[in-house]
């Protein structure tokens, strides 16, 4: 049913557009608790170096948690988790670990066929918070 959203009409993954060894994610990091190194936005990725199969497995991870929340939905939910861990852990660093997008992703993101067979909003079985990936 939301195979449009996940698949071309090829059955290939969709997947964002790349920018590799942009000055983006230096400038994040400034910001952000953590050192960026790639960062999913909307239909693009920005990565300060060459990105690595398994960095964009990652990215195009969170690419497809965006699109079945359609944006927003996502940069929301997000922000919520990132701000829910930071309460329960008072540390940037953990807070962005538990939250439930980078748990799937980093769960995944070394199985290179993952989003070949990833269930829609498959980060909700994330939400537990545990130290263990799943
Ligand atoms: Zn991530």
């Amino acid at each position: 049913m939301y195979n449009f959203l996940y698949y071309k009409d090829d059955e290939g993954i969709r997947e964002p557009w790349f920018f590799e060894n942009s000055k983006l994610p230096i400038i994040l990091s400034y910001l952000a608790p953590i050192d960026i190194y790639a960062i999913a936005f909307g239909p693009w990725v920005w990565c300060r170096g060459e990105m690595d199969v398994e960095t964009r497995n990652h990215e195009t991870i969170h690419y497809h948690q965006q699109l079945e929340l359609l944006f927003i939905g996502q940069w929301i939910l997000y922000v919520f988790y990132w701000l829910k861990g930071l309460i329960t852990y008072r540390n940037g660093e953990i807070a962005y670990r538990q939250s439930p997008f980078e748990r799937e992703a980093y769960s995944n993101d070394t199985n290179l066929d993952y989003l070949k067979t990833r269930k829609p909003f498959a980060w909700r079985h994330y939400r537990e918070s545990n130290t263990e990936s799943t």
